[in-house]
């Protein structure tokens, strides 16, 4: 890792008013929870990101339902890793004001995070396909949950590739997105939006964008420092350096 880079990285971070974070599946990844994207993104031979969409729950709930009830069995054997530690450690010490996720594991508020906005959602809430019924699930789903309302398939609460986000989290965002003068974004492959566009915000505002990744991806070029290298390394070496 490179030490002048890592250090002009940490007193950005510092020396910022307004300091936010914003994560994806990369920073799960040493929590042994796999991302979407590459081999990690097979189960059974199904392709992750053809599982995670409204149409497949309407053709085959059942199937979908079996994904992500093995995915909550994974999850709930996994740890947050000292990437998600470093994060609660700089929101105790005041410096980090908020911190925006696309993660559904809820790894971050395992950690002890406290002000995290899922945008995303979470894997263990439920809504139901057909009522306003919303609910919790507090073990892996068996079969296809029925909604205690109205009977109709429940369907896990989160957000599927082609949904639209949750215009009230949304609103919470935007607004933090605007007052912030630095942000770190670790282990997003920036490629689903409007996620993606996030750090964007922050940066033509004048912010400053610190990247970390074990591979560069679309926002590398717009980026004031990238860190190369795992999130659940690199965190701790900022950290040690903000003294
Ligand atoms: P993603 O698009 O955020 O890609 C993962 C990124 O993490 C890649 O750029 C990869 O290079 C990087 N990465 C991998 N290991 C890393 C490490 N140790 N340290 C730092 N960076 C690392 O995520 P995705 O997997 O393509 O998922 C897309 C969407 O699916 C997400 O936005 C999320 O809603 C959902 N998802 C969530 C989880 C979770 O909750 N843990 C897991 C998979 C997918
Ligand atoms: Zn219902």
């Amino acid at each position: 890792m490179n030490g002048v880079l890592l250090k002009e990285a940490a007193d950005a971070i510092l020396n910022a008013d307004y300091f936010i974070a914003l994560t994806g599946a990369g920073i799960s990844k040493e929590s042994k929870i796999p991302t979407f994207r590459g081999e990690d993104g097979l189960w059974r031979n199904y392709d992750a990101m053809e599982l995670a969409t409204p149409s497949a729950f309407t053709r085959n709930p059942s199937l979908i339902w079996e994904w992500y009830a093995w995915r909550q069995g994974l999850i709930s054997e996994c740890e947050p890793n000292p990437a998600h530690n470093t994060l609660v450690r700089w929101e105790e010490r005041g410096i980090l004001k908020t911190l925006i996720t696309q993660n559904v594991d809820g790894l971050h508020i395992r950690a002890g995070s406290v002000n995290v906005h899922e945008v995303h959602g979470d894997l263990w809430t439920l809504k139901c396909t057909s009522c306003n019924y919303r609910g919790r699930l507090m073990q892996p789903a068996t079969g296809i949950p029925s909604c205690p309302q109205c009977n109709n398939h429940l369907r896990p609460d989160v957000v599927w590739f082609g949904e639209l986000l949750d215009p009230v989290i949304m609103d919470h965002v935007y607004t933090e997105l605007e007052r912030a003068d630095a942000c770190i974004v670790i282990g997003t492959s920036a490629l689903v939006q409007p996620a993606a566009s996030f750090p964007l915000i922050v940066k033509q505002r004048g912010g400053k964008i610190i990247e970390v990744n074990v591979e560069p991806t679309m926002l590398t070029g717009t980026v004031d420092f990238y860190l190369s290298g795992k999130a659940g390394e690199t965190l701790p070496a900022l950290d040690e350096l903000m003294i």
